[in-house]
C-alpha cells in the first residue's frame, strides 16, 4: 500500500432517488440512499464498506462507476474529478475502475465462451492486437485467477459458482484496472469457496498493487481481507477505522451490534450478542437526529434531536458519529452536550 495522494477520493457523495407520483409524475419525495459519504482509498489498499442490506453501500459503488449519476459530491481518481465527466469521456474511468458483482452468472454473457468474455475488454481498450497476442493475454488472465487454460473454450454455465466468480475477476483485471469494486462479490458463495475467492483477491492485490473497494454485509469476511472498514447505516458512514482497531475497539453501537454477530474462532471466547430491535427505518423519511436512534440500545435525549457528526475517537484515523464517549474501562458515557 502506498502513501501520498489517494487513488480514489469520495467527498460528500449523495444519491437521492426521486419518487414520482400522480398523473403528471411530479416528484413527491426522495429516497435518501446515500447522504453525504466521504472516504478515500490508497493504491494497494482494501477499504470495506459494510452495513445491512439497503444502507446505500452498493449505491456508493454504482455512483463511483457512473452506472448511476450522483446527486451531489465529488469523486476523484488520481486527483481528477470523475463524477462530472461527460459521457463521452468515461473511457479512462471504465478502464481503470472495474467491478465484480455478486452474481457472476447474470453478469457473464451465457452465449460467450470464456475466451471471448476475456478478449472483449482487451480489444475494446486496444490492449491486444491480433489473434496470438489476445490468446496469450487471455491465457495469462486464466493463470492469474487459477483457472485451467484449456477451459477458455467453455461457456459460463459449465463452471461452478466460484469458478464463474474467478472469470468475473479475470474480466475485471483484463483492462489493467487500478481499482476493483467488489459488490457483494462473495456473498452468494459457499463458505469454503468464499475463503478461496477472498484469498485470491488478496494475492492479486499483493501481486498487482490493486486497490479494492469491498462492499459487503458480512463483517466476518472482510476481517480477512481489508485494511480499513467503513460502516454504513441508512445512507451515511457511521464509523471508519483500521481493521484491527475496528474489530478490537469499535466505538459506534451499530458497529458493535454487527460485530457481536461475527463468530469468534476460539470456542472458549464469547462475544456478547447485541440484538437490534426494530426494523431499519425508511430512507425516504430517515429519523431525526441520529439515524440509528430508533434501534440504539444506548439512545438518550440528545440523539433524537442532534445529528452526530463523524469525529476522531481513539487511534488516528478512527472516526465515529455517535454522542457517546467510551470511558477507559470500556463503559459508555452519554455526552448530553457538544
Ligand atoms: Fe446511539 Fe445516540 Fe450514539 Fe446514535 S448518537 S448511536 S442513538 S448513542
Amino acid at each position: 500500500m502506498s502513501g501520498g495522494q489517494p487513488l480514489l477520493e469520495v467527498d460528500g457523495l449523495k444519491k437521492h432517488f426521486p419518487i414520482r407520483s400522480g398523473v403528471l409524475g411530479g416528484v413527491s419525495a426522495h429516497v435518501y440512499a446515500v447522504d453525504g459519504v466521504s472516504f478515500d482509498i490508497r493504491r494497494g489498499e482494501t477499504l470495506s464498506l459494510v452495513g445491512e442490506s439497503g444502507c446505500g453501500k452498493s449505491t456508493v459503488g454504482k455512483s463511483i462507476l457512473r452506472l448511476i449519476e450522483p446527486t451531489a459530491g465529488e469523486v476523484r481518481l488520481d486527483g481528477q474529478r470523475i463524477d462530472n465527466l461527460p459521457a463521452g469521456q468515461l473511457r479512462p474511468l471504465r478502464r481503470r475502475v472495474q467491478v465484480v458483482f455478486q452474481d457472476p452468472f447474470s453478469s457473464l454473457n451465457p452465449r460467450m465462451r470464456v475466451r471471448d468474455i476475456l478478449a472483449e475488454p482487451l480489444r475494446n481498450f486496444g490492449l491486444a492486437t491480433g489473434h496470438g497476442e489476445t490468446e496469450d493475454r487471455v491465457a495469462s488472465l486464466m493463470d492469474k485467477v487459477r483457472l485451467p487454460r484449456d477451459a477458455i473454450g467453455r461457456f459460463p454455465h459449465e463452471f461452478s459458482g466460484g469458478q464463474r466468480q474467478r472469470i468475473g475477476i479475470a474480466r475485471a483485471l483484463a483492462p489493467g484496472a487500478d481499482l476493483i469494486i467488489c459488490d457483494e462479490a462473495v456473498s452468494a458463495l459457499d463458505v469454503s469457496v468464499k475463503a478461496q475467492i477472498v484469498n485470491l483477491l488478496s494475492d492479486l492485490q499483493d501481486e498487482l498493487g490493486l486497490a479494492l473497494l469491498f462492499i459487503s454485509h458480512d463483517l466476518a469476511i472482510v476481517e480477512h481481507l481489508t485494511h480499513r472498514v467503513a460502516v454504513m447505516y441508512l445512507g451515511k458512514i457511521v464509523e471508519l477505522a483500521e481493521r484491527s482497531t475496528l474489530f478490537a475497539r469499535s466505538h459506534h453501537p451499530y458497529t458493535r451490534a454487527l460485530l457481536s454477530a461475527v463468530p469468534v474462532p476460539d470456542p472458549e471466547a464469547q462475544r456478547q450478542r447485541i440484538i437490534l430491535t426494530g426494523d431499519v427505518p425508511s430512507p425516504i423519511n430517515p429519523p431525526s437526529g441520529c439515524r440509528f436512534h430508533t434501534r440504539c440500545p444506548f439512545v438518550f435525549d440528545r440523539c433524537r434531536v442532534e445529528e452526530p457528526l463523524l469525529r476522531p475517537v481513539g487511534k488516528a484515523g478512527h472516526i465515529s458519529a455517535c454522542h457517546l464517549e467510551h470511558a477507559p474501562g470500556g463503559e459508555v458515557v452519554p455526552q448530553p452536550n457538544a
